[in-house]
């Protein structure tokens, strides 16, 4: 949980994202149970023949800042955001999340190489505020919007 101390910033966001990147390192048994619940996987090229353990160690590499650039990318690519991974998980790790952060990763902005281009995107801030409202708390997102 998100405890901000005075105005929210960009470093609490990095704050947070790092200790979400570190517990997700720590409980993940790379067990591949997100990646075959994907509804996406199908849509992805090599996907479909593509090996869960090896999927997840791509994303989880991204996590690490490591860039990673075969199947790991092909699926951040598909990525709905669809949440069914979540359910999957037997760790509880919100995989949707997972998946977020490393496609923040794969763009460049946690330090690692850009592999991801930004999309030119009109509804972004619409869909960051969708997003935070899966990830925050009500008290978290009026801080972030004060
Ligand atoms: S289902 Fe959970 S524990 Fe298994 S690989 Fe995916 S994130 Fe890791």
């Amino acid at each position: 949980m998100i405890s901000f101390k005075g105005k929210p910033s960009a470093d609490h966001l990095v704050e947070h994202l790092e200790s979400f990147i570190q517990d997700t390192l720590a409980r993940c048994t790379q067990c591949g149970e997100c990646f075959k619940a994907c509804p996406m996987t199908e849509y992805g090229p090599g996907l479909k023949e593509a090996r869960p353990q090896e999927a997840v160690a791509g994303i989880l590499d991204w996590l690490k800042g490591v860039p990673n650039h075969a199947t790991s990318l092909d699926w951040l690519k598909v990525c709905t955001q669809s949440s069914v991974c979540i359910k999957a998980c037997p760790e509880n790790i919100n995989v949707m999340k997972m998946m977020r952060t490393a496609q923040i990763s794969a763009l460049g902005s946690l330090g690692a190489q850009p592999a991801l281009k930004s999309r030119d995107e009109k509804d972004f801030f619409r869909k960051i505020n969708a997003f935070s409202a899966t990830q925050l708390t009500t008290e978290e997102i009026e801080k972030w919007q004060r």
